[in-house]
């Protein structure tokens, strides 16, 4: 079958680096002159799979059935994160009505890893049809299922003649095929193009934006971005997030696309400009005010409702300017570091620079050119001097940072750095409001939170051993990092 869109991966990508560490200037400076080149870990605890974020994507869309052609192990992180996302979603859309999505492991063995596992693909396929009757079935390979080549498109072309009504999406998101995980998004949303869309070219329908987004995002904030978007004359068809067959219809009949951050759905929307000639932009996400505007100015630009949204902004922003106002007696001049995804992170970092706090450390998964300008914004709060340690997944190099800044807050997924006793909290929530500009309420009483009782992570510090030796906090934290001659 002739892809409308081929697969692609996010390492080649320029200036794409995922071993790195510097000062923020520094960084800019080697990128700015074309040379940070990636350096290379000879240790690492591991990253995350492209897989993952191709299940996540795809997990919650409604009326399919995901089978993961995979040992047990792949299908895992799946079917704990994500199906427990779907359901908190449900429950806060107030869905109760709904089985939870359905993820089925085809749990290849010894035998089919040596004999080929395509029957039992097959096999899987038939008694999920047979249990779920799926509108949808999205079929992902893995690293096992690649490696011993089982043509898995071979059989969803088998499945499709016996089951004429289901659409059959094929994914080839193994593990090792990138080392950036955002690549398993992109994957997710050209399947969708490449299988279900395909040529379908629907009349365009007016004030009608696609707006990407991930699995990450809470019932409330999906709520607070249709909002603002409604508030300036948009209606947002959201993508693919418990969207629906006619949704996933309605992506090339959409004016605008946006995606809600920088690494989301951009390799899509290019496609959707060149296709059906809707226009997009790439933004950071809508957390913190500052974010918000910019966020919400970039889709009215694209729109032509520049007044519309400056109106929206300035109503939005006095209403909690006076509480902003408190948290920042708090939070004014406090040393923080900061762990996130690349969206999230540059929005994370950002509030904090709203907050006046003082950044030392940001761990993020990936440098590359398209993300110079949100570090530069980051030095307009913070200066050029904090440390931006490029790391998917790293946790000992975090951890020995950690200690040595020994930051009086610490923003990210806290469970080793809890065991140091300083307060912790994060901007992750998949439950709560923490979008636009009700969002910053939210967050900045959840740091306060963390600011006055910081007792469950003294007693952690004082009564569990360190995640570590002694010995490694006194090692050079990008010990097992080989640098590049420049
Ligand atoms: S697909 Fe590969 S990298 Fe991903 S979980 Fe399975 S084995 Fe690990």
């Amino acid at each position: 079958m002739e892809k409308a869109i081929k697969d692609k991966i996010r390492d080649t990508r320029a200036g794409f680096t995922d071993a790195q560490a510097g000062s923020a200037e520094q960084m800019r400076c080697q990128v700015r002159n074309n040379c940070l080149k990636n350096a290379h870990r000879t240790f690492e605890q591991g990253i995350q799979c492209v897989q993952v974020n191709s299940v996540n994507a795809l997990v919650s869309i409604q009326d399919s059935v995901m089978i993961i052609h995979s040992p047990y192990g792949c299908s895992a992180c799946g079917s704990l994160g994500s199906i427990e996302r779907v359901n908190i979603y449900k429950h806060h859309k107030g869905d109760e009505s709904r089985l939870s999505s359905r993820i089925i492991s085809t749990a290849l063995g010894e035998k089919e890893v040596i004999l080929g596992g395509e029957q039992r693909l097959e096999d899987t396929a038939r008694e999920a049809i047979a249990r779920h009757n799926p509108k949808i079935m999205f079929i992902l390979s893995s690293c096992a299922s690649a490696i011993i080549g089982d043509d898995i498109d071979t059989v969803a072309d088998r499945l499709r003649e016996e089951y004429p009504d289901v659409v059959f999406v094929v994914v080839h998101c193994e593990g090792f095929k990138s080392r950036n995980h955002a690549t398993g998004y992109d994957l997710a949303l050209f399947a969708l193009q490449n299988y279900v869309i395909k040529d379908a070219c629907p009349k365009k329908l007016k004030g009608l934006i696609n707006l990407f987004a991930t699995h990450s995002l809470s019932f409330a904030d999906q709520q607070e971005m249709k909002r603002m978007l409604h508030a300036i004359g948009l209606e947002a068809n959201i993508m693919p997030y418990n969207a629906t067959y006619e949704d996933i219809m309605r992506i090339p009949a959409a004016e605008y696309n946006i995606s809600v951050c920088q690494i989301f759905g951009d390799e899509y929307m290019a496609f959707l400009k060149e296709r059906y000639g809707a226009s997009y932009v790439v933004t950071g996400m809508p957390i913190g005010s500052d974010s918000t505007d910019r966020w919400l100015r970039a889709i009215a630009e694209l729109a032509g409702k520049e007044k519309e949204a400056e109106a929206f902004i300035a109503h939005e922003r006095a209403e909690v300017e006076e509480e902003i106002s408190e948290i920042k007696k708090k939070t004014s001049g406090l040393k923080v570091c900061v762990t996130a995804g690349t969206g999230r992170g540059f929005a994370a970092a950002t509030l904090m620079g709203e907050f006046e706090m003082r950044l030392l450390c940001i761990h993020t998964p990936y440098y590359e050119h398209a993300y110079v300008a949100d570090f530069e914004r980051l030095e307009e709060y913070h200066g050029g001097k904090f440390l931006i340690n490029v790391a998917d997944m790293q946790p000992y190099e975090q951890i020995n940072l950690i200690k040595k800044f020994n930051p009086d807050v610490f923003i990210g997924m806290a469970n080793w750095v809890s065991r140091l006793g300083i307060p912790t909290t994060h901007i992750l929530d998949g439950k709560r409001p923490t979008f636009g500009y009700r969002g910053v309420l939210y967050l900045g009483r959840k740091i306060e939170d963390a600011l006055d009782n910081n007792n469950f992570n003294a007693k952690l510090k004082n009564f569990t051993a360190p995640p570590f030796r002694e010995s490694w906090y006194k090692e050079d934290a990008f010990k097992y990092i080989e640098f590049p001659e420049n």
